[in-house]
């Protein structure tokens, strides 16, 4: 397909990520499917970065993750110095045929105020779109800048501003879903796990109460802010207070870890991850918030592991109730249901995973969004996709 895309996966990780990084793990599961199909990828990243690509576009040569967690007058320059790179590049060049941007806020506000004569754009929204009510409640990218969610249900709850410019929503997607029916399943341990950003809205707190509770072992996995490692938040200076998520992590976590029956191994990547999650009895979501896209959920299911979760956000998308994983009403029914869900048959989670989640599926998906922003006048946009909660209402 001779089509040249500029992917913008922003500032903050290399790609791939060195461990947490759910959308630089979409860009690195992305790009080598579209690649595969003849679409040339000039990517937008930082130095660092080792993905496979026709080009790579950088201003900093480190992720810049940890500048995250400093006063937002000292690093609102960041996202725009590097979007400042994209724009001169859309700009000076003629071959890029579209962007596909996943800067939050920063890449839509920019690309949409390029103005009518600028190269089309789809920007993929990552995040719970209660996030950046001004900004979501008046977006306007005309014709050239469309955008897509990560579940029917994310887009559902969308503005009505950011849904008039909505082509749809794709899964998201895991490398561990190719041949995972294929795959054997191997000894389950007795633990539940929650992987992800220890962050409220993931309810690390609802479950390590669970635990105690209901009497599970349970192993967080994931980053405190941008604390990868146990050591290194307990040797962080005082600044780290100023982190909403160590906060969090003090006071309504850390009381409930005592090593034993709850604990905290820090960010864990590759094979690790995958033997910590695909031993785990299940994996766990006390859900506070509206999931948008649930990577971690789809890993799950590939790596044979059934899913217990507040039936938030995408959930109801991507897990069967009943044959995949179970979901409850609220975080304290979760505990009863500990037991059924370890009977649970890892070999539908696979299968599943391998019919619906692999990344050949989400970029064939991706390029027939491209094409549509590519032909779509201003008006029809949202016409395709009505029926899955993309639509323009
Ligand atoms: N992740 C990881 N190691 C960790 C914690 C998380 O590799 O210790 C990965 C996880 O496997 C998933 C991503 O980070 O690919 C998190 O994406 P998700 O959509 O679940 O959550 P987000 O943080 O984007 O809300």
């Amino acid at each position: 397909m001779a089509l040249t895309v500029l992917m913008n996966a922003g500032p903050w990780l290399p790609v791939p990520p060195p461990g947490y990084g759910g959308i630089e793990n979409v860009v690195a599961t992305l790009v080598p499917e579209l690649r595969r199909l003849g679409v040339r990828v000039v990517l937008a990243s930082v130095a660092d970065s080792t993905l496979p690509v026709d080009e790579l576009l950088s201003v900093f040569p480190q992720g810049q993750f940890a500048a995250l967690q400093k006063p937002y007058n000292q690093v609102m320059g960041i996202a725009h110095a590097h979007l400042n790179a994209v724009v001169r590049a859309l700009r000076e060049r003629d071959d890029i045929d579209l962007v596909h941007d996943h800067v939050e806020a920063v890449g839509l506000a920019v690309l949409s105020a390029m103005g009518p004569g600028a190269r089309p754009a789809l920007h993929t929204l990552h995040w719970d779109l209660g996030k950046h009510p001004d900004l979501y409640g008046y977006v306007d990218g005309g014709d050239r800048v469309r955008v897509n969610g990560v579940s029917a249900a994310q887009l559902a709850r969308a503005p009505r501003a950011l849904r008039d410019h909505a082509v749809g929503h794709v899964h998201l997607a895991t490398p561990l879903a190719v041949g995972a029916d294929r795959r054997p399943t191997g000894e389950k341990a007795d633990h539940l796990v929650i992987l992800g950003r220890i962050t409220p809205g993931k309810g690390q707190h609802l479950g390590a109460r669970l635990a105690h509770e209901a009497g599970f072992d349970l192993v967080l996995a994931g980053p405190v802010g941008p604390y990868r490692r146990p050591e290194e938040l307990a040797t962080a200076g005082p600044e780290a207070d100023q982190n909403p998520d160590v906060r969090y992590w003090r006071e309504q976590v850390a009381p409930l870890v005592d090593g034993v029956r709850v604990r905290w191994i820090g960010t864990v990547a590759g094979a690790d991850r995958d033997e910590l999650v695909g031993r785990a009895r299940a994996s766990l979501f006390p859900l506070c918030w509206e999931e948008p896209g649930g990577t971690a959920v789809i890993e799950s299911l590939a790596l044979g592991t059934p899913v217990l979760a507040v039936g938030r956000g995408c959930l109801p998308e991507l897990v069967e109730h009943g044959r995949t994983g179970l979901l409850a009403e609220d975080g304290d029914a979760l505990a009863d249901l500990v037991p059924a869900v370890a009977r649970l048959d890892a070999r539908e989670c696979r299968r599943e995973a391998s019919r619906r989640f692999t990344p050949a599926t989400m970029a064939e998906r991706y390029v027939e969004l491209y094409e549509r922003v590519r032909r779509l006048p201003a008006t029809a946009a949202a016409d395709g996709d009505r029926t899955d909660g993309g639509g323009r209402r």
